[in-house]
């Protein structure tokens, strides 16, 4: 490990450290949440030193478990458990890949575009994938309609 390493973490320790100066605990889900910047997509943003001595953004949530728990390996997402994009609590992140950060992401949604529920009789399991039997049917009702139409 050469000095650069040792700076950098040194760094990013004071970057940790900073996050308890803008955060509001949520006493009922123990969400840590961060009230300072964000992005666009909603996520904390918080300024760290780089190695060459410039600012930069760092995501909240990344910068806190690295500081609480170490470093997150490479090519590896922090997926937040409780999927509040501003909470920082390091015990609500988990590294993960980007595929089952996707798929996560996917499954947190629990009901079809047209708003009938993914669950019980309703949900229909293909293929890893997950269909509307209420959309199902109205869309072969729709074709078959369609089909005797054409026959006349
Ligand atoms: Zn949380
Ligand atoms: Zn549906």
């Amino acid at each position: 490990m050469g000095m650069g390493k040792h700076v950098n973490r040194r760094r990013r320790t004071a970057a940790g450290e900073r996050l308890y100066d803008h955060m509001v605990v949520d006493d009922e889900t123990e969400c840590w949440i961060w009230t300072g910047a964000t992005n666009a997509s909603g996520y904390g943003r918080i300024g760290v030193w780089r190695d060459d001595g410039r600012c930069t953004n760092a995501a909240t949530h990344r910068v806190s478990y690295e500081y609480d728990i170490g470093p997150i390996p490479d090519g590896l997402q922090i997926d937040h458990l409780c999927r509040n994009r501003l909470c920082f609590n390091p015990k609500h992140l988990e590294p993960v890949t980007p595929s089952e950060n996707a798929r996560r992401a996917k499954s947190a949604i629990t009901h079809c575009p047209s708003g009938h529920p993914y669950s019980g009789d309703n949900l229909i399991q293909r293929k890893g994938r997950r269909l509307c039997r209420e959309c199902r049917n109205i869309y072969n009702r729709a074709y078959i309609a369609r089909k005797k139409a054409e026959r006349g």
